[in-house]
């Protein structure tokens, strides 16, 4: 009997439960908890079967303890905040149950990506016998099993990546992030990194951009950004040279982005107002639209994939791997738009990998780290349909 625990009722943590709820034959028991009982409430009358609602605040690891202990899952997928990463993987190590999560744990107080404090966790679920397994939504997620799948099938050796994430849809509001308003700015408002010859060359925030022709979509202009699939793919990816990311945006959504920060607005530290201390991007926040109210009006494509070079028998060699996902359709399927989409699709795969024993191991790993077959088999399944493109 496998039970599967979900915490985050936001717009991705809806879409992972619709997508385990379509699938009883994996999850045959499910559990959607978040710090609002309402929101798990509002997506479960939607879903196909009846599913169990909790409230829990993740923050707190005895309060996790103690929902794993009622509800009794074999596995928890995380889909709350990152805030949240190291006091779930403390839950599970204390109740010896497995954890998914799609995004690398951040310290509140300072903007700061890195995979070091939950890889920190490595032995000791490797002791407990469980399985973590990290960034497992679209990128990081997809696009690491997409290099993966490179390696294994077209490459001797890998020697640059280009990681190219395009969303060139209108959801018709001035300004909103398309998931969590707080992570998403402390993300794109960060200097920019990428490697090269095994060292990590920093940018100015968003000042290195070029276009590049988006299938399905057009040409778009892609900015240079640090995101965390960097740091594994570095060190799982042998031979590599240089490997960078991009992300799209539109100069409207830049203008508010920079008036935003000019104002002080994308501030994480406390600010006294009235007496009382006040974070001003976490108020942002809460003015902005919530990612899972996006969909209803959403229009247009997303394009994420990698572009990969490298050498086969000697041969150089240029391949493109990409999915192309449609806000509309995806409204229609499960009531979210594409970002969300894209994300809880693949951390569902990674669950249903895990459950059914596809994927196994004991201790924390990235998605790299496995046999990228079943999981691209699954997109293709489950809605994430990808296309392989040979340049050279
Ligand atoms: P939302 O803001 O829509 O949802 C977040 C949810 O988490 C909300 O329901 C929120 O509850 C809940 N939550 C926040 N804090 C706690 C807590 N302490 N305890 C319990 N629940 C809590 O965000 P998204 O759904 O858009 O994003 C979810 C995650 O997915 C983020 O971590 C994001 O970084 C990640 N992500 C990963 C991507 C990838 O490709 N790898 C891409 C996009 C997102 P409440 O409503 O009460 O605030």
């Amino acid at each position: 009997m496998n039970r599967v625990l979900i915490i985050g009722a936001g717009g991705v943590g809806g879409v992972v439960a619709h997508k385990c709820a379509r699938a009883p034959e994996v999850f045959h028991e499910i559990c959607l908890a978040s710090r609002t009982l309402e929101k798990c409430r509002r997506i479960a009358v939607e879903l196909p079967r009846p599913i169990r609602v909790a409230r829990v605040d993740a923050d707190r690891t005895p309060d996790v303890v103690r929902l794993i202990r009622s509800f009794r899952p074999n596995l928890v997928i995380h889909v709350a905040l990152p805030y949240q990463d190291l006091a779930i993987m403390d839950a599970c190590l204390a109740t010896g149950v497995d954890y998914l999560d799609t995004a690398n744990y951040e310290p509140p107080d300072k903007a700061k990506f890195e995979y070091k404090w939950q890889w920190a966790y490595r032995g000791r679920f490797r002791r407990k016998g469980i399985m973590g397994l990290l960034g497992c939504g679209f990128d990081p997620g997809a696009t690491n099993v997409f290099c993966a799948y490179a390696l294994k099938h077209f490459f001797d050796e890998i020697h640059t990546v280009d990681i190219m994430d395009c969303n060139a849809g209108q959801h018709g509001h001035p300004f909103a992030t398309n998931f969590n308003p707080e992570i998403n700015i402390r993300e794109i408002t960060q200097r920019g990194r990428y490697w090269e010859k095994g060292r990590w060359v920093e940018t100015e925030p968003l000042s290195v951009h070029r276009s590049f022709d988006f299938p399905e979509i057009g040409p778009r202009e892609m900015y240079l950004m640090y995101h965390e699939e960097l740091e594994s793919l570095v060190r799982h990816l042998p031979g590599l040279r240089r490997i960078r990311f991009w992300m799209t945006f539109s100069q409207e959504y830049l203008t508010h982005l920079r008036v935003l920060q000019n104002v002080g607005m994308t501030r994480i530290d406390p600010v006294l107002y009235e007496g009382r201390p006040v974070v001003p991007l976490k108020f942002l926040k809460a003015v902005l639209p919530e990612p899972s109210s996006l969909g209803p009006n959403y229009r247009g494509k997303t394009n994420i994939g990698c572009l990969i070079e490298g050498v086969r028998k000697g041969r150089r060699k240029k391949v493109y791997i990409y999915n192309v996902c449609d806000h509309a359709a995806c409204y229609r399927e499960v009531k979210a738009q594409a970002i969300s989409y894209t994300t809880g699709v693949p951390a569902m795969i990674g669950a249903r990998l895990m459950l059914t024993g596809q994927w196994r191991g004991r201790g924390v790993f990235n998605v790299e780290e496995f046999d990228p077959d079943p999981f691209m088999e699954r997109m293709n399944l489950d809605g994430l349909p990808w296309v392989v493109k040979t340049l050279r």
